[in-house]
């Protein structure tokens, strides 16, 4: 049985170390590791933004440790959102001590009124948000913020992708969060690992060693033939019995000339993220990891501090920070002044000559927008490709919304199926 697996990122090189033979990876790239890549300059190593290992399963726990060459630290989290000019810890629904009475009293009533109602409304995310977490909540943090991460209608985002992203707390929990400062823990991320050396592309690096004989580096795939099972790529094709999809779903349907398939892929949205890295000339006091930034003021949703998540990501005594924008269509030619603005405002730059090196980078399809059309058109397409001997994987293959962890489980799962000739 051949697999022909496209994409070198956590999830074709992890179904890579289950199929062991008969197989081989196409990688668009020069390098493996998608968006899990470090890039240094100027002595600083930044991540295509932040890349934290959150590890729950022990299956990919042990296989992620076990590759990675260099010594894993394991961090304890600390998030923080900064809106009306304070900061509070994260989740913003369960911490509101320190923010201006006023929003602590319509955060605390709304939530109330919301849980006396007892209606959770699933019928979009804004109505759960506002039937969930109340009004107050949702009007200082959830909606706000959201918005401006998914650049979306958010009455047209469905509730698919929620999962263990959004923590729900209880009223004790909010009651507790009001009086004291709250303690860290809460959420899907309450601690994570991080290379102590190399950035994220230290773990990858250590899961391409073993198989990077089967690994075709510089190799897109131009074009997929489904009926022959032929993968056509500009040197050349290879015949295959199984696929194993990595790519973005959107661009493979596109590959494949089946017109009911480049229809169904037209529907499908995503949005791309523009971060920013930044390495200053002095010390940051900070030991916050990263800062949601709800307010509509600043143009990104979030910044955070690669220096705190290993100190060689900066120069001795330095410190780096990234912010992410999302962004719908062409990035606005202005974002760096206005990202600059924004991290002076929020003094986490003090002026612009603090500023060392700078490095844009630019994450396409960062963020699936999850619509009715995509909820009902993925899981039928995955069904159909299925049958016609495609399996796909990770974030970008199966449209979703999922972590390093899930690529790489996922990846495992895809070769189990390939090699079981499903
Ligand atoms: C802003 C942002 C922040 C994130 N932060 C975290 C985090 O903190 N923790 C976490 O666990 N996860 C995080 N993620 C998610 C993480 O990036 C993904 O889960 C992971 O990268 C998915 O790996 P993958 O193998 O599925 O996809 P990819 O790594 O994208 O692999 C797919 C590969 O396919 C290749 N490819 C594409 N087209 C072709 C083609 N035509 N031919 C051949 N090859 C092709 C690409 O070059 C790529 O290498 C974040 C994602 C984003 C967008």
């Amino acid at each position: 049985m051949k697999t022909v697996i496209i994409g070198a990122g956590f999830a074709g090189l992890s179904a890579a170390h289950i199929l062991k033979d008969n197989f081989i990876i196409l990688e668009a790239g020069a390098r493996p590791g998608g968006l899990c890549r470090t890039e240094v300059k100027g002595g600083f190593t930044f991540d295509y933004t932040g890349h934290l290992m959150h590890l729950r399963h022990k299956e990919t726990e042990k296989f992620i440790l076990k590759h990675t060459p260099v010594k894993m630290n394991k961090i304890k989290r600390k998030a923080v959102i900064f809106s009306s000019g304070v900061y509070t810890k994260y989740p913003y629904q369960a911490n509101n001590y320190g923010l201006p009475p006023e929003t602590v009293e319509e955060n605390l009533t709304g939530f109330i009124r919301a849980k006396l109602n007892n209606k959770e409304d699933k019928s979009s995310f804004k109505n759960w948000c506002l039937s969930v977490m109340g009004e107050g909540i949702s009007k200082n943090f959830m909606l706000p913020y959201n918005s401006k991460l998914l650049k979306h209608p958010l009455d047209k985002i469905t509730l698919s992708w929620l999962g263990r992203f959004v923590p729900r707390p209880e009223i004790e929990d909010i009651i507790k969060g009001i009086e004291e400062k709250g303690k860290e823990g809460a959420g899907y991320n309450a601690s994570f690992y991080y290379p102590e050396r190399g950035g994220i592309e230290s773990v990858i690096r250590g899961i391409y060693g073993p198989v990077k004989d089967k690994v075709i580096l510089n190799t897109a795939v131009k074009k997929v033939d489904l009926k022959n099972r032929i993968v056509y790529f500009s040197s050349g094709e290879i015949k295959y019995d199984r696929l194993i999809s990595t790519m973005p779903l959107k661009k493979f349907l596109m590959l494949t000339g089946n017109s009911g398939y480049i229809k169904a892929a037209k529907g499908l949205k995503a949005r791309t993220v523009y971060s920013l890295n930044v390495g200053y000339k002095t010390a940051s006091p900070t030991d916050i990891n990263w800062v949601y930034v709800p307010e509509p003021e600043y143009p990104f949703y979030r910044i955070g501090f690669p220096h705190t998540f290993s100190t060689y990501n900066a120069p001795a005594g330095l410190s780096s920070v990234f912010a992410e924008v999302s962004v719908k269509g062409a990035v606005p030619k202005n974002i760096d002044s206005e990202i600059i603005k924004g991290l002076i405002k929020m003094k986490v730059l003090r002026n612009k000559s603090d500023i060392k090196t700078s490095l844009p980078l630019l994450l396409p399809d960062a963020y699936v927008i999850f619509d009715s059309y995509r909820d009902s058109t993925v899981p039928e397409i995955e069904k159909k490709l299925n049958a016609q001997g495609v399996i796909t994987a990770g974030r970008w293959g199966k449209w979703e919304y999922s972590s390093m962890e899930d690529a790489v489980m996922e990846g495992m799962q895809a070769a189990k199926k390939a090699a079981g000739g499903a």
